[in-house]
């Protein structure tokens, strides 16, 4: 088990209604639990509030068995276990991952990739086994990474990795996935206000808050302990914003800081003078939360240049990144966004 996780007082678990929204298409409804190693939030206004949450948490449990790298019954612990031999039938939910993943690896030119679980098996880190592998060792396993040695057969529903001891690894992309799914249960109980908040990696803003105004997302702090001192504050309605950040996971060994975002190039953290980057999406496709998921570990992995290069070509997508020397690099309309700009950071550009 992640090690932050068993740090959290076995299991959270807040159900508040305010009796100041006592109207019932304002019954207010939030619940927190740990799903997929993560702190997940959801609340929601609306008559049918509890309902929404409720199967809401059914459904991210739903996910995690299908997408765990533990769960023996998983479709992503099966394709592993049977690398180099058999195909494995999957959920649909899990080729939508695998196959968007493989896109996104080929748009960013390899950045993304979700063969990396040897490699991220090597490092354990957010895990008991954390430690700096040798280059030996490391050079062993990157001949198993790359998504062109997945194969796809689209009638059977199913997946082979094509050689012995590849792995799969959808820790980049499933809380987004996971989002856009809660998304749909709000929608199928019309639940227009509300937040759904899967730690920083995925945050969806649904209508307004209570004092009806957008909802006001804190941007962490990437190197500060203290949780409310923020980079900055993002305000959201009807939009999805991701963080990914070398201060999730990562363990500091003679000074140098080990993280858990890869370069699939090189098979070790991504060392490109990023510490977190933030990712907001205002369109209404339905994979919203999947994309600002996996393209905040894109860009993280990418750098500013690069990284602000693919955001251009994408509509409806925006992006900040923050390097070590704390400055800001923003796509085009985003600098305008951030309000309260910490002042231990200033814009790049
Ligand atoms: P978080 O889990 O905090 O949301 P990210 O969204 O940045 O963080 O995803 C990081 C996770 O994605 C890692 O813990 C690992 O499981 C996986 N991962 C690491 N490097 C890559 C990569 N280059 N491509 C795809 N997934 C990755
Ligand atoms: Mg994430």
């Amino acid at each position: 088990m992640k090690k932050n996780i068993c740090a959290i007082l076995v299991f959270i678990s807040i159900v508040l209604n305010f009796t100041s929204c006592d109207s019932s298409r304002n019954k207010y409804y939030e619940k927190s639990n740990i799903v997929m190693d993560t702190v997940v939030t959801l609340s929601a206004y609306g008559e049918n509030s509890k309902e929404a949450v409720e199967e809401s948490f059914k459904k991210l449990d739903e996910i995690n068995e299908m997408a765990s790298t533990n769960i023996d019954t998983s479709d992503i612990y099966k394709i592993n276990n049977s690398s180099g031999e058999s195909y494995v039938q999957v959920h649909p939910e899990i080729m939508k991952m695998i196959e968007t993943s493989i896109k996104y690896s080929k748009l960013s030119d390899g950045a993304f990739d979700i063969t990396l679980g040897p490699i991220i098996d090597l490092w354990g880190i957010g895990t008991d086994n954390e430690r700096v592998p040798s280059d030996e060792e490391i050079k062993a396993k990157l001949p198993l990474v790359g998504c062109d040695k997945i194969s796809i057969n689209e009638e059977e529903s199913s997946v082979m990795l094509q050689k012995k001891g590849m792995a799969l690894d959808l820790g980049g992309i499933a809380k987004g996935f996971a989002a856009d799914e809660v998304l749909k249960i709000y929608k199928k109980y019309n639940i227009e206000n509300g937040l759904i908040n899967l730690g920083s990696s995925s945050i969806y803003a649904v209508g307004k808050n209570k004092d009806n105004n957008k909802w006001s997302v804190g941007i962490k702090h990437p190197r500060s302990e203290d949780s409310k001192n923020y980079l900055g504050i993002i305000k959201l309605s009807n939009e999805a914003l991701s963080t990914s950040g070398d201060y999730e996971r990562y363990f500091i060994k003679d000074n140098k800081r080990y993280h858990h975002i890869i370069n699939p190039k090189t098979g070790y953290p991504a060392d490109n003078g990023v510490m977190s980057d933030t990712m907001v999406i205002d369109n209404d496709d339905e994979d919203k939360n999947m994309l600002a998921d996996l393209l905040t570990t894109t860009v993280f992995i990418l750098g500013p240049e690069k990284g602000l290069n693919l955001i251009k070509t994408l509509p409806n997508v925006s992006c900040e990144i923050t390097t070590s020397d704390y400055k800001i690099y923003t796509s085009d309309d985003f600098k305008d966004r951030i309000t309260d700009l910490n002042k231990e950071f200033e814009f790049a550009n």
